[in-house]
């Protein structure tokens, strides 16, 4: 056993003490894991724009002051009761998107959506509804069930998975979020299928391993759009066949019709990564008659609505959305992870790092990740 096991620890964290203010570095105290869950050892997180969007106030289920940070990777430091899954030591991923096997919707085979932990991660609080750090004196938060902008957080047992402990958790960490959720919406949700045609609206991480995901599945023409130029040779990396700027489109041309005289009259598969609902109904346009299928992904700020007309479903196109790429976290992080340390992998994880930051500059990390030169920031939680 851990030194530390059962007792309270005093680390560093990023604190988010109110919306719209910076994240304040703070010394928390993070108590013992209590009965089926986890106190996990933070090494790297990176850096998503949903930490971002809770702390600009405008998520409404953000709480504060809270530990924001959902793309985590890390060890076990010690378990609470009950809790046979996991051991000291164990290298683990944190799961946003738990997996508990037990409920309807992990029993239904249907959805990665479980709902064991939901409503209580939603809240900020553990499935007990109290938490488990303390920082002057005052109860912070959690976040997404995973907390991982803190040296040590405290998890539920649904909330993780263990992966090769020889796979580095710098790069491990973005399989967290962005990454999967991206090659999952391709490879789970839409099922690309061999010779398909797809185009990406919007190429940041996300966009960039749909890119990776319909590569494949050897689709015939995989076409990426973004308003900023710089993307191009990215999208082409990830392997894009064609790139569109949207902005510089030769007369009146929309990028809808654009798209639909590129292919021959809509494409087969369609991914909006933007969360503009605007952008959501031209991927919804841009679609075959009688078979096209868009899959949102984006996360629309609070309030905004999609719409279209519902000629465009009844003539055969399907709207769908994903999350986390419909992807089991418990189930088929593993096999990913293996896939990456065997360099079977069809995804590029390391490409995906661009900026790296630690802990105590994790503000500066945030500003570049703002920049359009960002795929992703990776914080080594150590400094
Ligand atoms: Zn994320
Ligand atoms: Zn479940």
């Amino acid at each position: 056993m851990s030194s530390t096991a059962g007792k309270t620890i005093t680390c560093k964290a990023a604190v988010a003490w109110e919306a719209s203010k910076p994240l304040s570095i703070e010394d928390v105290e993070v108590e013992p894991p209590r009965a089926g869950e986890v106190r996990v050892k933070v090494t790297y997180t990176g850096l998503c724009h949903t930490d971002y969007y809770t702390l600009s106030g405008n998520d409404p289920e953000g709480a504060f002051p809270s530990i924001l940070g959902h793309e985590g990777a890390g060890f076990v430091e010690s378990v609470g009761e009950g809790v046979t899954e996991f051991k000291e030591g164990d290298s683990v991923i944190l799961l946003y998107t738990a997996e508990c096997k037990q409920c309807k919707f992990c029993k239904s085979g249907k959805t990665n959506l479980c709902q064991s932990v939901r409503a209580t991660s939603g809240q900020g609080v553990m499935p007990d509804k109290t938490v488990r750090f303390k920082c002057k004196g005052q109860e912070i938060k959690h976040f997404m069930g995973t907390s991982s902008f803190s040296q040590y957080t405290v998890v539920s047992q649904y909330s993780l998975v263990a992966v090769d402990p020889k796979a580095p958790q710098e790069k491990t960490c973005l399989l967290g979020c962005g990454v999967t959720t991206g090659f999952g919406a391709a490879t789970h949700t839409a099922n690309i299928s061999q010779g398909s045609t797809v185009a990406v609206f919007g190429i940041g991480c996300v966009g960039l391993a749909v890119l990776e995901g319909a590569k494949s599945r050897k689709a015939s023409r995989i076409i990426a759009i973004d308003t900023n130029d710089k993307k191009q040779s990215w999208a082409e990396r990830f392997g894009a066949t064609d790139f569109i700027n949207p902005t510089k489109l030769d007369g009146k041309q929309t990028i809808v019709e654009k798209l639909v005289e590129l292919t021959d009259g809509g494409l087969d598969y369609t991914f909006d990564c933007t969360g503009n609902t605007d952008v959501m109904r031209q991927a919804l346009e841009a679609c075959h008659k009688g078979w096209g299928v868009s899959t949102i992904i984006g996360v629309a700020a609070a309030g905004k609505e999609i719409s279209t007309r519902p000629f465009q479903l009844v003539t055969g196109r399907k709207w769908q959305g994903s999350a986390f790429g419909g992807v089991k976290g418990k189930s088929e992080l593993p096999a990913m992870v293996d896939a990456y340390t065997n360099g079977t992998s069809p995804i590029q994880l390391d490409a995906y790092v661009t900026h790296h930051a630690t802990l105590t500059d994790i503000e500066t990390g945030f500003a570049k990740m703002k920049e359009g030169e960002c795929i992703r920031c990776v914080v080594d939680m150590s400094k």
